[in-house]
């Protein structure tokens, strides 16, 4: 094997591999997309009027692989592909017509019986004159077919005196016999009969295009051939049309330059098969075309990492871009919350103001009943006993009363850290929530308040002067959200392990929305916002009994008594 031979088979290799990576890579993909043809309105109206073209198929003589028959008896090749190939682009339908040869088709052709045929070499008899060439869709060499037995590379010069087979109406007769009158040229009917000669020894050698050979010797299996040389000559190949209809060229024309490179290449390789012969010309010229064909995907190559590459970076900068945009969603996002935290924070500071100001409205009544029964004891100079014994008493009211503002003002600012300090000792639950009924009683003299307990001891373990707050912010909101003249009822009962307390009063209720909230901090609903308060009672009161390990529940609407029921757990029979 000479050294250009070893190259080519290299090449064709390194090639194979080449384009076998590329597809799958999927690099040929912005490539490879067919153009759309573009028809003028002339040509439009022309393929309306035409909707189905006539071509010819022939079913005796058999050219491999442009024409041939399966197994099924379909006709099939080259020839065939190409023509429903042209009619997709043309968007048209082809009626097959059946006649017995090449010849006898091409005959039918001139006798515009059949509209085209796909293969018609150049230079054939009645070009131009008698039916009209398209332009060249495939060009094949003419290749020198020998007996395997002739080694080496065969040439025309190799043959003089020797006898040629020739396909009588294919232009290598004429042009051999014209040129190389010392061979002996045997014009023969068809490829077959060709090849035929030449494996029965009758000639030297025969002449064909290189598909029609490669198909017989490799497909058709014949083992005692070779193709041994090539003709200096290519033979392209158009489509012959009917004379009267050059419109029909020029849209064959537009549909052949409509196919890719690629769809011309996948045509080709599905029917014809990739020929191997012992050396000679054959081998310099696959050589040649393995050269040229690197060249021209090194150049694909390029191109196609050159586009990949642009692809590449768009998406970077688009991945670029909306890793920006994210970021910056999170920046404002992050800046929202902080403005809610800081609104939050606000408001809550103006439920504290609203809070303090409570308190200092509360404390500023009873000192200044204070400070009025002072003034008028000092007035009076206390001569009278009686006079004095009634502002004194005055005076204690309005002192517990402050202290009493004062104490679960502590309570609120120990609980505002989560901070209430619960001590753990038995008392009797009926003296606490008697002594809480006579400490409001005391405070609110004008008013009635009933106390029933069923029982006489109740016993529970926990904070005695923490349960008497709670109770003292429930009958006193009991009394304050209900008008003077009602009155507020208190029960004590006990359940197994608990112990039940219910406060009802017959005032303005609560909604069912307002029952969502009034255990919030500093919550007070807009109802009986004339009545004095701080919106922290009930929160207190939840956290003293939860401590306790009870609950509390409210039974209330707009209109309707409210019923506050407190459980808490209590020692057993006690
Ligand atoms: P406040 O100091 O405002 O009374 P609370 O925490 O004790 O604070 O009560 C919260 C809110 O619940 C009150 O502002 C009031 O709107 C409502 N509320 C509490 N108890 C009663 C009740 N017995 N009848 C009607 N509304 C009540």
């Amino acid at each position: 094997m000479s050294l250009h031979n070893r190259y080519g088979i290299l090449f064709t290799a390194v090639l194979g591999v080449m384009f076998v990576i590329m597809l799958k890579a999927d690099v040929f993909a912005d490539l490879t997309e067919t153009s759309v043809i573009e028809f003028t309105e002339a040509e439009e109206a022309w393929l309306s009027a035409h909707p189905v073209l006539k071509s010819p198929t022939t079913t005796q003589s058999e050219l491999l692989p442009i024409y041939t028959h399966d197994e099924h008896g379909k006709y099939v090749g080259l020839g065939v592909d190409i023509v429903e190939i042209i009619a997709d682009k043309l968007g048209i339908k082809i009626e097959w017509v059946d006649y017995t040869t090449h010849i006898t088709a091409v005959q039918a052709l001139i006798d515009r019986d059949v509209d085209f045929i796909s293969f018609i070499g150049e230079n054939m008899p009645g070009e131009g004159t008698r039916y009209i060439l398209s332009s060249f869709f495939q060009q094949f060499p003419s290749t020198l077919v020998v007996p395997k037995s002739v080694t080496g590379t065969v040439t025309l010069d190799s043959l003089y005196g020797k006898r040629l087979a020739a396909v009588y109406y294919w232009p290598e007769a004429e042009y051999l016999k014209e040129n190389f009158p010392d061979i002996d040229i045997v014009e023969v009917e068809s490829p077959q009969e060709a090849l035929q000669k030449v494996a029965f020894g009758e000639v030297d050698a025969c002449v064909l295009i290189l598909p029609v050979a490669a198909y017989e010797i490799q497909a058709g299996g014949i083992t005692t051939l070779r193709i041994g040389g090539r003709l200096n000559r290519v033979f392209r190949q158009g489509f012959g049309i009917r004379s009267d209809w050059p419109e029909l060229v020029g849209l064959i024309n537009k549909a052949l330059a409509s196919m890719t490179e690629q769809e011309k290449a996948e045509l080709y390789n599905k029917w014809v098969p990739v020929t191997v012969s012992d050396g000679g010309e054959y081998k310099k010229w696959l050589y040649r075309i393995g050269v040229a064909s690197l060249v021209f995907f090194i150049v694909l190559c390029g191109v196609a990492f050159w586009n990949r590459k642009l692809r590449q970076a768009n998406l970077a900068e688009r991945a670029a871009r909306a890793e920006a945009r994210r970021k910056a969603e999170e920046a404002l996002e992050a800046k929202l919350k902080m403005e809610k935290a800081v609104e939050e924070e606000l408001a809550l500071r103006k439920k504290q103001v609203r809070f303090i100001d409570m308190i200092s409205h509360e404390c500023r009544t009873p000192v200044a009943v204070l400070q009025t029964n002072l003034d008028i004891m000092q007035l009076k100079n206390s001569d009278n006993p009686d006079f004095a014994e009634k502002n004194v008493e005055n005076m204690q009211y309005a002192i517990t009363r402050l202290t009493e503002l004062l104490d679960s003002g502590l309570d609120k600012v120990q609980s505002e850290s989560g901070n209430i300090c619960v001590s753990n000792q038995l008392f009797c639950l009926r003296n606490c929530v008697q002594e809480a009924v006579e400490h409001i009683r005391m405070l609110w003299p004008d008013r009635v308040i009933e106390f029933v307990s069923v029982r006489d001891s109740i016993n529970m373990d926990g904070d005695q002067q923490l349960i008497k707050t709670a109770l003292l912010n429930l009958m006193e909101n009991g009394l304050k959200y209900s008008p003077p003249q009602e009155k507020v009822d208190v029960f004590l009962k006990q359940e197994v392990g608990n112990a039940v307390i219910t406060i009802t009063d017959r005032g303005i209720g609560i909604s069912e929305d307002e029952q969502r909230r009034v255990f919030e901090k500093y919550y007070r609903s807009d109802r009986g916002v004339e009545t004095g308060g701080t919106g922290v009672g009930l929160f207190l009161v939840k956290r003293t009994v939860e401590l306790h390990g009870g609950s509390i529940e409210i039974d209330s609407d707009i209109g309707k008594d409210t019923v506050i029921t407190l459980i808490l757990p209590c020692r057993r029979n006690s």
